[in-house]
């Protein structure tokens, strides 16, 4: 942030705000955790502020401090609105445009409040009094640590903040592996520890609390797994059937996309997961190197999100899915086998 988006923030920080935080539709580790360290630390600072979440998310994302106070927009729909209705200062945390709030977008497209933006996608839209964007952070708790330290807050980061930042940065950095992960990023991981986050902990609470069913979807997903060597490329399918067969619950297929990435050779992985409910399948996409999934998901998929890691959607059924993604790739034959080798 330069010294004038600083101010700015600091002077909407000065005076009473009916404060709303929300992060995108499905929210993960990043979105939760950003949205729980910023509202602590507003709410500490004797702020008023309600987070509302589009949709539900996770239970491995419930157990992080402050997450009672979440509204779900889906499930507190009434509360919701009123809060929304009410706001003067809405922040936006881990999306680039409020279409990535799915059937809140509307109301956000024609709130009377100011809104800020603190996100790590590429190409934010330009909706905000202040937009705190930066596509080399690894994570937005990484940005939400440096907006509190902007603020001049770091010695009110607490140990519920810490808790929940370390969450975010844990888990869209892969546990610290992907190549987003700085020197910077690991000096604020030192700090939070420092200021109580029980890093053993969360990775337990994240990593270490799956269900057997989860883990036998698991197996059906490394079975259904297709590689195509040619194109450096592993994608796997999970039918609405298969996930109902094995008590699908959300957030069951969560990094399952990255399994691919694990096989000698590959570069582009993908996984596309059948949707009845909404009629959609919804594809991961993830990458290593310089392949962008993000431009593939963009172009082709309806999607987007970063470099080596982006989703999408396709309105076909499963098999045309899947069938127009390898029709796709041989446009890209020269980018696959040129980064693998
Ligand atoms: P995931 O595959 O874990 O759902 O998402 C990977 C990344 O892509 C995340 O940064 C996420 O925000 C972004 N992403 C996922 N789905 C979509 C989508 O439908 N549209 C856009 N623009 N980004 C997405
Ligand atoms: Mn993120």
């Amino acid at each position: 942030m330069n010294s004038e988006d600083i101010k700015a923030i600091q002077e909407l920080l000065a005076v009473p705000q009916q404060i709303v935080i929300i992060p995108h539709k499905n929210p993960d580790g990043d979105a939760i955790g950003s949205t729980l360290g910023l509202w602590h630390y507003l709410t500490n600072s004797g702020l008023s502020a309600t987070i509302i979440a589009p949709n539900d998310y996770p239970k491995f994302l419930k157990w992080m401090p402050g997450n009672e106070h979440i509204l779900n927009f889906e499930r507190h729909n009434s509360q919701a609105k009123e809060k929304l209705a009410e706001a003067s200062l809405i922040f936006t945390l881990d999306f680039n445009h409020l279409g990535r709030t799915g059937q809140m977008a509307p109301l956000l497209e024609s709130s009377e409040a100011k809104f800020v933006m603190i996100d790590h996608h590429q190409a934010p839209s330009d909706y905000a009094v202040v937009t705190y964007s930066d596509v080399s952070k690894s994570s937005t708790c990484e940005m939400v640590y440096e907006f509190i330290a902007y603020l001049g807050g770091k010695d009110h980061i607490s140990a519920e903040i810490a808790n929940c930042l370390y969450t975010g940065i844990m888990t869209d950095t892969g546990s610290f592996k992907f190549s987003s992960t700085t020197s910077r990023t690991h000096r604020i991981v030192a700090d939070l520890i420092d200021k109580g986050a029980q890093n053993t902990e969360i990775h337990h609470q994240i990593y270490d609390t799956n269900s057997p069913s989860r883990l036998h979807l698991l197996g059906c997903a490394l079975k259904n797994m297709v590689i195509l060597e040619e194109y450096s490329t592993a994608y796997i399918t999970l039918s609405q059937e298969e996930l109902d067969r094995y008590g699908y619950n959300k957030g069951d297929t969560e990094g399952f996309v990255n399994y691919g990435l694990t096989l000698d050779g590959i570069i582009f992985a993908v996984i596309f997961i059948e949707n009845k409910e909404e009629g959609i399948i919804k594809i991961s996409f993830r990458s290593t190197g310089n392949f962008s999934v993000n431009e593939f998901a963009r172009t082709h998929f309806e999607g987007g999100g970063h470099t080596n890691a982006a989703g999408g959607k396709s309105d076909d059924t499963l098999s045309e899915t899947v069938q127009r993604f390898r029709s796709h790739l041989k446009n890209y034959e020269e980018q696959l086998l040129i980064q693998s080798s």
